[in-house]
């Protein structure tokens, strides 16, 4: 199917007869191809006499174009895996491990068919309308350290893309990014290891680029994509570019700093800012005004016992 799909990625018509020649394989065997991509959430357009094409936008993930949009440096300091399908990229990039010294892997895929959210919760990513990445990370400061780093990664998805030229996005706490109240991204850390010494960060970001109406409706929540918001095609390969440089700097910086670096900025790009609010945990709902995060990245609330803070874990944040 990679191969198929290699075909179709110039955005052009393809009669199944030529994309059966070119492949060695008959038509039937084609459309049996083109029908698995279609289920797996690629959008085609299919036109009798003209044949096949990638549905308008859609951009497919090319080494060769993410390159150049990396900054050398950085460039240097990573290694970009891509496939059409998989389970989940943090499962993904787990499996592959770490790399030597303090290279980052990244991978990414067209479509992953077990993506998910906190919890357990199914993150939706049809073939080639959103971008999912995971990256690992190696810090020898131990878990303890990586105390607010899921939202700085917030952040840097945010300063990703603003680089492109996307405008009015919210962070929610502790790390979704909205726009109009609408979730774009969702982000996913999974750590492990040592508490003081070598640990394994795995950074999973999901961002949606163009989502077809009936995807968007199927997700239980406001939702939306690059593409409606800045009303044109927005290069998926260049944004994939400037989240690795963002994740880069990101990441630097934060090895420095910690969250604290980062507090000021996350709180102007707070969704629920002076907002009443509420918690929901497993037990218990706690109400209160969304005081922004302290210098750990916990959620600041005051309430009627006084400012309490939150620290993560099985929460989630709703505006009351
Ligand atoms: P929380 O506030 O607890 O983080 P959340 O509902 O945003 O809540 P996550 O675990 O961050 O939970 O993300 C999973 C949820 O995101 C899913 O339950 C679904 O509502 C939503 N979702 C799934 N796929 C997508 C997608 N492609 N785009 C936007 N939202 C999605």
């Amino acid at each position: 199917m990679q191969k198929l799909l290699a075909l179709l990625s110039d955005g052009q018509f393809h009669s199944g007869e030529e994309l059966g020649e070119k492949l060695g394989i008959s038509r039937a065997a084609i459309w049996k191809k083109l029908k698995s991509l279609e289920e797996l959430g690629l959008t085609l357009d299919s036109v009798r006499g003209r044949g096949y094409r990638l549905g308008s936008g859609i951009e497919l993930l090319d080494e060769q174009q993410i390159l150049p949009v990396i900054e050398p440096d950085i460039t240097e300091r990573v290694e970009l895996h891509t496939t059409l399908s998989t389970g989940s990229t943090n499962d993904w990039v787990r499996e592959l491990g770490k790399l030597p010294g303090d290279k980052v892997r990244y991978c990414l895929a067209e479509h992953q068919s077990g993506g998910r959210g906190r919890r357990g919760r199914v993150w939706q990513s049809p073939l080639g309308s959103t971008i999912s990445l995971s990256a690992l990370w190696n810090s020898g400061e131990g878990t303890a350290s990586l105390e607010g780093l899921s939202l700085a990664v917030g952040l840097a998805v945010v300063k990703a893309l603003e680089s492109v030229g996307v405008r009015d996005l919210k962070l929610k706490w502790p790390n979704d990014i909205l726009w109009q109240g609408k979730k774009l991204s969702g982000i996913l850390l999974e750590v492990s290891g040592d508490p003081t010494g070598e640990c394994q960060v795995i950074i999973g970001i999901g961002i949606n680029i163009r989502l077809s109406d009936e995807h968007l409706v199927s997700i239980d929540q406001p939702a939306t994509d690059l593409h409606r918001i800045c009303g044109k095609a927005v290069s998926r390969n260049q944004v994939v570019g400037e989240l690795v440089n963002s994740l880069s700097h990101l990441l630097k910086g934060f090895s420095q700093g910690g969250f604290a670096l980062f507090r000021d900025q996350w709180c102007e790009y707070d969704a629920f800012k002076g907002d009443p609010v509420k918690l929901v945990a497993a037990t218990r709902t706690v109400h209160g005004r969304c005081m922004g995060v302290n210098e750990l990245g916990g959620l600041m609330l005051e309430t009627d016992s006084g400012v309490m803070v939150f620290n993560g874990g099985e929460v989630s944040l709703r505006k009351s």
